[in-house]
């Protein structure tokens, strides 16, 4: 899967700005899916989503109108000329969503979870030219994402892309979901071809950090953005905290700032050299400086294993943190930061003496 291309199905949109994919959470009427489709019609928005089969955290509560929507959404295409977009949970949603000749199918972050259901789907929709777009999983693990990408692909499925929502946490936060943006970083590197979508709905929880998601989004060049957009987004059926208004995204599309991928001046690029130069020989002084205290560590364990010590040195090691993230914030380096470096320094210094004393 490396090397294939994946994103001909967005280089053919010849889109002069970021894809959006925008329209309410969840299809309520066919007059409410018309409605922000029409204000959705002359805006930067290629894509119309609506979910249709709504997969709810407890039951009794809005589950999605299911097939009956169908038809609504096909009118957005008919009326609008925008593509369309639902999230299918099953075979029997997929094989729906073809029959209805929805454009671009989503993959759930809580389908995304379950091996079983997504090559269920992927079994379904065997070799469609549908585009189909796979949500990160609920849990920050890459490789279950890949590995969903992957059934898709195996199947036939070439007109793929994924969608970054963010991940739950038990930890307190301002996202609704954690953004945790290294793993999409590291889902590009590893298919450099395949389009990433930010959806900062989801990340989100609330209107009032859309913008500034999505522009770190841009920022870290991904593809697109997928916003939740109802006209009435406090009255709406699922997710009303985050969904916003169409004349909301039209400005937050308007204010947004696309980067350009490089430095184009030449005196620029020289200056960015330059620092980058400083950048690798503060980055070899840090190497050299942590294989030096590694030996220290090492020389310690030696002492330890002579008098029979225990490798755990619990008040030491309060006492190196505490004096460590003291001394960070004086240096304006946040204390969340210097605790997860020394974290993993006294882990490996651990696993260093642990072997000693093996020996
Ligand atoms: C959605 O897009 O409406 C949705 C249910 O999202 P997620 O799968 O990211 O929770
Ligand atoms: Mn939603």
């Amino acid at each position: 899967m490396e090397n294939k291309n994946f994103r001909s199905w967005l280089s053919e949109m010849n889109l002069t700005h970021p894809l959006v994919i925008a329209g309410p959470c969840s299809a309520e009427s066919e007059k409410q899916v018309l409605e922000v489709a029409h204000e959705l019609k002359n805006t930067d928005a290629t894509i119309f989503r609506a979910g249709v089969w709504k997969p709810r955290t407890r039951p009794g509560t809005f589950e999605g109108n299911g097939v009956k929507a169908l038809p609504w959404i096909q009118k957005v295409k008919d009326e609008t000329g925008l593509l369309t977009a639902v999230e299918i949970a099953n075979a029997q949603h997929a094989k729906l969503a073809l029959e209805f000749d929805i454009d671009v199918l989503w993959i759930g972050a809580r389908t995304t979870v379950n091996p079983f259901a997504v090559q269920e789907i992927a079994d379904a929709i065997q070799g469609t030219d549908k585009i189909v777009l796979v949500k990160n999983p609920i849990n920050p693990d890459l490789e279950l994402w890949i590995g969903a990408i992957e059934r898709f692909h195996k199947m036939g499925v070439t007109n793929l892309g994924a969608i970054h929502r963010g991940f739950s946490s038990f930890r307190k936060s301002i996202y609704r979901n954690i953004p945790s943006w290294q793993i999409p970083i590291d889902l590009k590197n590893r298919y450099p071809s395949l389009p990433i979508i930010n959806d900062p709905s989801h990340i989100c929880g609330n209107r009032e950090n859309i913008f500034d998601v999505s522009q770190t989004a841009l920022d870290l060049k991904f593809d697109g953005l997928m916003i939740e957009t109802h006209c009435d987004p406090d009255e709406a059926w699922s997710d009303a905290k985050q969904q916003i208004k169409p004349a909301r995204l039209i400005e937050i599309m308007n204010e947004l700032k696309v980067r350009k991928p490089r430095f184009e001046k030449e005196e620029s690029v020289a200056k960015l050299n330059a620092l980058r130069k400083e950048i690798n020989a503060k980055d070899d002084q840090l190497l050299e400086t942590l294989s030096e205290r590694m030996q220290i560590v090492d020389n310690i364990g030696k002492a330890k294993k002579e008098s029979n010590v225990a490798v755990l040195q619990n008040t030491r090691w309060q006492e190196i943190l505490q004096k460590v993230t003291d001394s960070g914030e004086e240096h304006g380096l946040s204390k969340l930061f210097i605790e997860k470096i020394f974290k993993a320094i006294h882990q490996e210094s651990i696993s260093h003496q642990e072997k000693i004393l093996k020996e």
